[in-house]
């Protein structure tokens, strides 16, 4: 127990000990640290956490908690409003500055300016870190002095800044105690979980904390990072390295696998595959999104380009619930939005198909797929889900063209020819032959009739013919270019 002034490392998207700049700021200040999370999910509206997010922030905070007592310390929990929680608890640890890896939501971003400004008028040291991106997001600018809106030369800017990345900061053994813990919330008292237990699949798809994204880290850097570039497209197969969730909440730093990677492909003693630099070029796309949320903060709800806005969407509760559940009768679609439902992930390639599905087919506004995404992923992120929702609908930065309709028929015969990925989520088609697994409509009815398939009965038909809805969504798309 130490005597002097305390300082507090107000955590939230950084739910780690390693790495972590707030954390060793606080720890080089030389007095008590005191780590603490402060509930208070309306200050980010209209963005408030879903529910499968909550799921994960309850057992990430008793990951993290566990984490901090085995060094001599514990997470303070509190709810309320977070100005006056901090305030507390600076008067009751008698702390003389408080400090945060900065976050990037416009709600949450302007929400801590102002409390810096308040904190700062009350005698209180503030300082902020950039913890949780590789670069400062503010600080791209083309030429011309603006934002970006295209990968590629956004990518060429940082990858000269990402030549010097400093290694990750160490993990502390032990950290000081002040003289007296303030108060904390017990867990449950945040009621983060659900009331009916839906989530046995997402405990055995996951294990929120930093040990787990550590050895979730270490298991694709040591297997899968060189079938990276061929694997990543094959949803049947788990060739990615499903660091998002724990990307999001911060129990790793990109810095921290940026690292990982690069030691590991050194370790081999060869230079970097290319499928590893496939790899890292994807933790530029989760820069770019958070650049393009720093400068285009409306973009959470209206699209970037201004033309879509008088877009032409539907509206049908019906369609927009079978999309939902799974019931479409495109079985790629909703093998996707079940592996979705039942873990609260959907591998990346199904992401753009199931996505492009609503745009499209079902030309549904993409901002009520984003809610759902939004209330459904572990992964919910502002920025990374803003940007693969407007990419899709063609409205965003560098987006996919509009006219671009992903076939979900050929997409399934193409990356997953053998169906392992249908079959796993859509088991009541699943003794059909491969051919048919992505149009089981199209099978004879003497092979529906072996396999026990009534379509209309055991598995949907189609909800809007392929062909009809592409029709119709390129026609939407050229009244809105007034063609
Ligand atoms: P890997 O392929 O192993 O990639 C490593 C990391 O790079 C990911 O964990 C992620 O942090 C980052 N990354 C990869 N692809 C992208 C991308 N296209 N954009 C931004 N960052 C990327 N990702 C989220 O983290 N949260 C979301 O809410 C989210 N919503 C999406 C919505 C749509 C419609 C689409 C098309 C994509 C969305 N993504 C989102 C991006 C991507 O699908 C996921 O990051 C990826 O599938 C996560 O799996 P992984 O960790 O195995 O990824």
């Amino acid at each position: 127990m130490v005597d002097e002034l305390a300082t507090i490392v107000w955590l939230r998207h950084d739910l780690r000990v390693g790495d972590n700049p707030a954390l060793q700021h606080a720890i080089h200040a030389g007095g008590p640290v005191v780590p603490l999370f402060v509930h208070a999910p309306r200050e980010q509206l209209p963005w408030q956490p879903g529910a499968a997010s909550n799921w994960w922030l309850h057992h990430s905070l008793a990951a993290l908690d566990e984490n901090l007592q085995a060094k001599g310390s514990r997470l303070i929990v509190r709810q309320g409003e977070t100005l006056a929680e901090l305030r507390q608890v600076v008067h009751q640890t008698k702390a003389n500055q408080v400090v945060w890896n900065r976050c990037h939501e416009p709600a949450i971003a302007e929400r801590d300016q102002k409390i810096a400004a308040a904190l700062q008028a009350d005698g209180c040291h503030v300082s902020t870190f950039e913890g949780n991106l590789l670069v400062d997001p503010g600080q791209p600018r083309t030429k011309q002095g603006k934002p970006f809106q295209v990968f590629t030369p956004f990518w060429k800017y940082i990858s000269k800044i990402l030549t010097e990345i400093q290694p990750p900061l160490p993990t502390p053994r032990t950290l000081a105690a002040p003289a007296r813990w303030p108060a904390s919330t017990k867990l449950p008292e945040l009621k983060l979980l659900p009331q009916i237990d839906w989530a046995a699949g997402f405990r055995k798809a996951w294990q929120p904390g930093e040990v787990g994204a550590k050895q979730q880290l270490a298991a694709f850097a040591r297997q899968h990072v060189d079938q990276y570039d061929s694997g990543r497209n094959l949803p049947g197969q788990d060739l990615t390295s499903r660091l998002s969730p724990h990307l999001h909440f911060g129990e790793i730093s990109p810095r921290q696998v940026w690292h990982t990677i690069i030691e590991g492909q050194h370790a081999g003693h060869r230079g970097i595959s290319e499928s590893a630099e496939i790899y890292l070029k994807e933790l530029g796309w989760r820069e770019f999104a958070h650049h393009l949320l720093v400068h285009f903060p409306q973009t959470t709800d209206a699209p970037l380009r201004e033309e879509f806005a008088g877009f032409a969407w539907r509206s049908s509760a019906k369609d927009l619930h079978a999309w939902q559940r799974g019931q479409t009768g495109y079985p790629l679609v909703d093998a996707g939005m079940r592996q979705l439902w039942h873990t609260g992930w959907m591998h990346n390639r199904v992401r753009m198909i199931v996505a492009s599905f609503l745009c499209k087919h079902l030309l549904l506004p993409w901002q009520d797929g984003a809610r759902w995404f939004w209330d459904t992923l572990v992964d919910a992120d502002l920025a990374n889900n803003t940007l693969g929702w407007q990419w899709t609908a063609g409205c965003g930065a560098d987006a996919a063209p509009y006219f671009r309709v992903f076939n979900p028929i050929s997409q399934a015969a193409k990356f997953d020819p053998q169906g392992a990925y249908i079959r796993r989520w859509v088991p009541e088609i699943a003794a059909l032959a491969d051919r048919w697994l992505g149009s089981p409509w199209e099978a004879s009815s003497a092979e529906l009739r072996a396999a026990k398939i009534e379509i209309g009965k055991t598995y949907p038909a189609p909800i809007v013919d392929h062909a009809a809805g592409r029709t119709r969504a390129l026609q939407a798309w050229k009244q809105m270019r007034g063609k």
